[in-house]
């Protein structure tokens, strides 16, 4: 575990500490062998806009604590067979993906080789074999289930489990004309050097895709933030112009092409962003844009203000209702056991 005392974007020293807490707040145990589970720590540079965890874990502890997680998280999606409605989710996110990105110049037509990072069940390669004439495919994931699925269900053969700290890339290829990155950025530990590792990988004329990733200025408003606390997998809290900054530093020309309006459950949730990113030439920290932070900032505070309310709300009903009183404290024993 370590903590940044500068922006892991732009290296500034300028940070604004911001009080979100984890999910994991309600939860007594936080150790599991050597990995300990802190609060996020989370701070807003003041520079280029990236609202980010200052704690997390490095390369040592990284593996733990994904192992760490497994043991916490319900994930009813990572089984053999996947359910069918999860199979159903990763199509309509293939018609959704595929339809934005089939109006963009170049990204679809012509191209052979595609790497899918977090590929889930493999269902966007096959997608692009079978209705856009992609020849070479390749899928990386966390699950063994998935793998499973995209190598027998799917056909298809380069598929490789990911690490949770850094992007190996176990295949003979190492170029690609078309790389689909889900949920990637959120989570990195090292944003930037994933970004320059996927510069590298990137054919001249090739793009990157980054989907699901959530533009978290919403939800800043909504306090949903405070009440259930960050998902401490979340390193970065991205927005659109903090994630398009990233990108100019990284050296790309990013462009979102939307930002999905509905969930898809098990497949994309309503507010993620899809940014299509060309090679270009990394830009300077000094020459991003101006940030106002007011927006940003006043949007965590009604945020703050709207939790504070519902406490206050639920403090008053505890003191009347003594059926809510019996409710809330079985509720909080059930929780513990998780
Ligand atoms: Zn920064």
């Amino acid at each position: 575990m370590k903590t940044l005392d500068r922006c892991p974007a732009c290296d500034s020293g300028e940070l604004i500490p911001i009080d979100f807490p984890t999910d994991l707040k309600d939860h007594e145990v936080r150790e599991f062998g050597s990995v300990v589970i802190k609060d996020s720590g989370f701070a807003l540079c003041a520079r280029c806009q990236l609202l980010f965890a200052r704690n997390r874990q490095d390369r040592s502890d990284a593996v733990g604590y994904y192992d760490a997680f497994s043991k916490l998280e319900k994930r009813e999606y990572a089984v053999y067979p996947p359910p069918r409605e999860f199979l159903d989710a990763q199509n309509r996110l293939s018609d959704y993906l595929f339809q934005l990105l089939g109006s963009e110049a170049g990204v679809l037509e012509g191209k052979q080789s595609v790497l899918n990072i977090r590929s889930e069940c493999g269902m966007h390669l096959a997608r692009l074999r079978d209705d856009y004439g992609f020849k070479e495919l390749y899928g990386l994931d966390h699950f063994e289930s998935n793998i499973r699925y995209a190598k027998e269900n799917l056909g298809l053969v380069n598929m490789g489990l990911l690490h949770p700290f850094e992007l190996e890339i176990p295949f003979d290829r190492k170029q690609f004309d078309l790389i689909l990155c889900n949920h990637l950025v959120t989570h990195a530990f090292e944003p930037m050097s994933l970004l320059a590792h996927l510069r590298q990988l990137l054919s001249e004329d090739g793009a990157v895709v980054l989907y699901n990733e959530i533009d978290h200025m919403p939800r800043f408003y909504e306090g949903s933030l405070y009440k259930k606390g960050v998902v401490n997998f979340h390193k970065q809290l991205l927005t659109e112009p903090s994630l398009h900054n990233m990108c100019l530093l990284g050296g790309f020309q990013p462009k979102m092409l939307a930002c999905n309006p509905e969930k898809i459950r098990w497949a994309s949730n309503r507010g993620s962003m899809v940014f299509l990113l060309r090679k270009g030439e990394a830009i300077a920290p000094d020459a991003l844009p101006p940030f106002d932070r007011k927006p940003v900032l006043d949007a965590i505070a009604e945020g703050r203000a709207k939790y504070d309310r519902h406490l206050e709300r639920k403090a008053k009903k505890a003191e009347t209702i003594p059926l809510y009183k019996t409710v809330t404290s079985v509720k909080r024993w059930l929780r513990r056991r998780v």
